[in-house]
């Protein structure tokens, strides 16, 4: 941290809290408590980059809907009583039921000290492996894959290899939004070195959009993709055979199951041509440096983790493994998703990599920590977790940072299950989620920019999230409350930490421990006896720091050493398999999940960003253009998505981003910012049989159109009232709220109706209504002034309704005295003489779809960088340059037609 004490501003090393490249960000905080945020230009993750949520976060650290003090059902209470009542509920269900009838359910967001002392408490000292994380949602299937290739949960290879590749394959991973900046890296690398990219998804995400090569799979259909590959570089000299016989085994076995593939077969299969799956193997197998990125795409289904295998197989077999610019990479979604693995935040492993299910590895850990009981069986993971919740196994569960009422498969169960649990626990930043709302003791916990501790990204690296805000005086630290409640279930002694540091030494030193007898990948010696100011000040690491080295080994595998008995890495025969749930007539969809590029997961902390929401700020159903024809939908029309499980109301965005048959729907909406567009209510409990990680990404539904009696507008200065009404999405603005809805009736009254949404009184005496009615045509248009300032406007129509919302949310709090000033606001649009922006792209700069649209019609911008010079979008976190590329090829095609 420096300071400026000329200045009164104080400006800190931290990482970003949200995706897994973990970037590095300077925050300032000024004397008046705005902070200002920059990318760590020292930072290797991202050497000063930042993509709109990073840049964004200043907004998000405010004390709205934070949750300030412990409550007991609904009752402000001490933390003494919260944390008694936890623990008594704790120790009366471990002695009643055995320590298997309570659970921790956590989460990617605790930093590595938490989850060390979490998964400490549960395993070692409650004795029961019932601890489960979020990150069993997201990449459970590639630790899995790794395991049964590497004999350890290893990411080979480095961030670098993206920029050192010649080809990068990226298979069910939407890099341009879900991991911004490293896909900035790419792209700069690619301008320098024509590096190739090949985006294998259904849809044409914006890193499609791209790409030298896309190929839009079948959904499900990646293995037979692999499997074919592998067989097609053996039969076509593409294997490195030293490599092989040097450092694997069971390639017979691999390529005999993926042999009986032909190439037709694999096109018929992933719905592809023969041309499109030749020129993809031939690429592949010339190309030495190759990298294969994956995520959720791969990882989310119940082939997840042979899927994973399908894609290491092909980099066994040529080698193509721990070298520069070659390799499998998994990206996380979590900004320590890595952390937890280390330190055994899933369900089946024990810390530092070692493993339940093998007696040396529990003897050595329960010696290590004086533990007076280890499991000896893996944990429920966290679909079976919430099922034991559901059917009264588990009595007591304390949720850790995360948010399952909306998160897991099948999410309207699971809520009724959390509901009807004997006792629930929260630990979170905030009440305003679905989850906390359902919870007999809520724990305030230490939000971003309050934290201290360690991050673990993609690659390995172990960043500090640091702390730069004052405390909330009644906020603690996780690490804090699980060692309050440990000691008063009597386990005091092993949990008295002075501080993150103290936890991380003892971390530190269990990874040498188990380093001593067992050749371990993970081993942190050199930082295991860090002072307090060394840990303060430590940099951004790589792992493995083994003691006595300076640097990290970085790349692993280019010379074998792999984790297993004969320290050979495993090819996996793996097989293709349909999904667990087929389309029939009544849901003849296959519904997909993902990210949007400016939200992350359910929005506790991007929803608080008005920039932000400016970008997407309606949870929506990517249809095809045919599919929307046939069912009748025009339009930013209304549709309700139903699956066995559930249903959403969301917008229908007709495209040919997602192919006929296929749907698409974002995963961050929840029922704080909208209705109903749960969609994990849709998905259903469907598991990897391995990794039981849940298939997300291949749900059947039904579509059918919402026969809208009349869609609304508003913008508020104060958060609306949405009470009753069919559809509503919440977003933040600037100044206030704006609000979309509709419902299947028209309200009799409408300006009553408008009121309830501002929460206004017809008779208040400071409030003036100007509305307009139009009875022909079914529309109501209202703006609520007190005194000569707008507080509200209100626009409904019997169709979706036309107005700039942009524009008219920034109007909130404008002072507008002239009657014709108010007359023309009632247009709900700017003057003639000033431009609709269109749909903003840039968050950054505001600059929408037709500012740029215009800036390559009228000013001639040919690339992304000139729209950048003449508009000012995407030169500052640069997250909307796949967009714009877009936009310029868009205008291109209806150039060159
Ligand atoms: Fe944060 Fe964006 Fe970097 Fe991910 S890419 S860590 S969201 S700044």
């Amino acid at each position: 941290m420096s300071d400026a004490a000329s200045t009164g501003e104080t400006c800190t090393a931290t990482t970003c809290p949200y995706c897994g490249v973990g970037c590095g960000v300077n925050a300032t905080l000024a004397a008046d408590g705005k902070v200002t945020i920059a990318g760590d230009k020292e930072h290797p993750a991202n050497f000063g980059r930042l993509c709109s949520k990073g840049t964004h976060l200043g907004e998000t650290v405010s004390l709205d809907d934070r949750l300030l003090h412990p409550e007991i059902r609904g009752q402000q209470a001490s933390w003494n009583d919260a944390l008694d009542l936890v623990a008594s509920k704790f120790r009366a269900a471990i002695d009643e039921h055995g320590p298997d009838s309570v659970a921790f359910y956590v989460s990617g967001q605790l930093l590595t000290e938490d989850y060390y002392v979490a998964n400490k408490l549960m395993k070692g000292f409650i004795g029961s492996a019932n601890i489960d994380t979020n990150s069993r949602l997201c990449m459970a299937s590639s630790v899995a894959g790794h395991k049964r290739a590497f004999g350890t949960d290893t990411v080979p290879g480095l961030y670098e290899d993206l920029e050192q590749a010649d080809m990068i394959v990226l298979v069910g991973t939407n890099l341009a939004w879900c991991h911004p900046v490293l896909y900035q890296r790419m792209q700069a690398a690619r301008k320098e070195r024509g590096t190739r990219t090949v985006v294998i998804d259904p849809r044409r995400t914006a890193t499609a959009e791209t790409a030298d090569m896309h190929l839009a799979i079948q959904p499900g259909s990646d293995v037979a993709l692999f499997n074919g590959l592998l067989s097609w570089l053996a039969q076509n000299g593409g294997f490195d055979g030293a490599y092989i016989a040097d450092h694997t085994a069971g390639v017979a076995e691999a390529l005999r199951t993926a042999e009986p593939a032909t190439i037709e077969c694999v096109a018929a299969r992933c719905g592809l041509t023969v041309d499109q799956i030749t020129a993809f193997y031939q690429m592949f197998a010339r190309t030495e440096r190759t990298v294969t990125v994956y995520s959720q795409g791969v990882n989310q289904s119940t082939a997840g983790t042979d899927k994973v295998n399908a894609i290491i197989n092909c980099h066994l077999a040529t080698g193509r493994i721990g070298r520069p610019g070659m390799g499998p990479f998994s990206v996380t979604g979590q900004p320590n998703a890595m952390g937890g693995r280390e330190t055994g935040g899933l369900a089946n492993q024990l810390t530092c990599h070692l493993e339940l299910d093998d007696p040396a590895h529990r003897d050595l850990v329960q010696t290590f920590w004086r533990a007076p009981a280890m499991p000896d069986v893996a944990g429920l993971k966290a679909v079976d977790l919430f099922d034991a919740v559901a059917d009264g196994r588990i009595k007591a569960l304390w949720i850790m940072a995360t948010n399952p009422a909306v998160s897991l498969p099948d999410a309207d169960r699971v809520r009724d299950a959390i509901k009807s649990c004997d006792f629930v626990a929260v630990s979170d930043v905030t009440r305003a989620t679905d989850t906390a709302a359902l919870a007999d003791v809520l724990l305030p916990a230490q939000a971003w920019g309050e934290k201290d501790g360690t991050v673990t990204n993609s690659e390995r690296r172990i960043s500090r999230q640091r702390s730069f805000l004052p405390i909330p005086e009644d906020v603690r630290s996780d690490w804090w409350m699980i060692g309050q409640v440990a000691a008063r279930l009597g386990f005091g002694d092993a949990f008295a930490y002075e501080g993150p540091a103290d936890i991380f030494r003892e971390y530190a030193r269990l990874t040498v421990a188990a380093n001593e007898n067992l050749d371990r990948d993970l081993d942190l010696g050199a930082l295991a006896a860090v002072t307090d100011a060394e840990y303060d000040a430590m940099a951004p690491t790589l792992w493995p720091q083994r003691a006595g080295t300076q640097e990290s080994e970085g790349r692993f595998f280019a010379e074998g050493g792999f984790f297993t008995p004969d320290r050979r890495g495993r090819f996996i025969a793996v097989e293709d398999r349909a999904p667990a749930a087929a389309t029939d007539i009544a849901h003849p969809f296959v519904l997909n999940t993902g990210r949007i590029r400016d939200q992350w997961h359910t929005m506790t902390r991007t929803g608080l960003s008005p920039s932000l929401s400016q970008h997407l700020s309606e949870p929506f159903l990517e249809i095809a253009p045919a599919d929307a024809d046939r069912l009748g939908l025009s339009p930013a029309a209304l549709v309700r998505v139903t699956s066995p499980y559930g249903d959403c109301l969301v917008r229908a965005l007709i495209t040919d981003r997602v192919q006929p048959g296929q749907v698409f729907m974002p995963m961050h909406w929840n029922d704080q910012w909208s209705g109903r567009a749960r969609v994990d209510a849709l998905v259903a409990p469907n598991v990897d049989p391995v990794s039981g990680q849940p298939e997300a990404k291949y749900t059947p539904v039904s579509v059918t159109p919402f026969a809208a009696g009349f869609y609304a507008f508003a913008a508020s200065t104060e958060r609306p009232d949405t009470t009753g009404t069919d559809y509503w999405t919440l977003a933040r603005a600037a100044d206030g709220w704006r609000v979309e809805m509709a419902g299947a009736g028209r309200p009799a009254d409408w300006m009553a109706w408008a009121l309830g949404v501002l929460g206004l009184s017809r008779d208040a005496a400071d409030i003036q209504i100007v509305s307009s009615e139009d009875r022909a045509g079914g529309g109501y248009r209202m703006a609520a002034y007190r005194g000569d300032v707008l507080i509200g406007a209100v626009f409904a129509a019997a169709q979706p309704v036309a107005v700039d919302r942009a524009w008219l949310t920034g109007r909130l709090g404008d002072t507008v005295k002239a009657a014709a000033s108010r007359a023309a606001l009632l247009a709900g649009r700017r003057g003639v003489d000033k431009k609709d922006p269109g749909a903003i792209v840039c968050t950054c700069m505001f600059v929408g779809a037709n500012d740029i649209r215009r800036a390559i019609a009228e000013e001639g911008c040919t690339t992304v960088d000139a729209v950048g010079a003449c508009t000012g979008a995407g030169i500052t976190c640069g997250s909307c340059r796949p967009e714009i590329e877009v936009l310029l090829a868009d205008a291109a095609l209806k150039e060159a037609s």
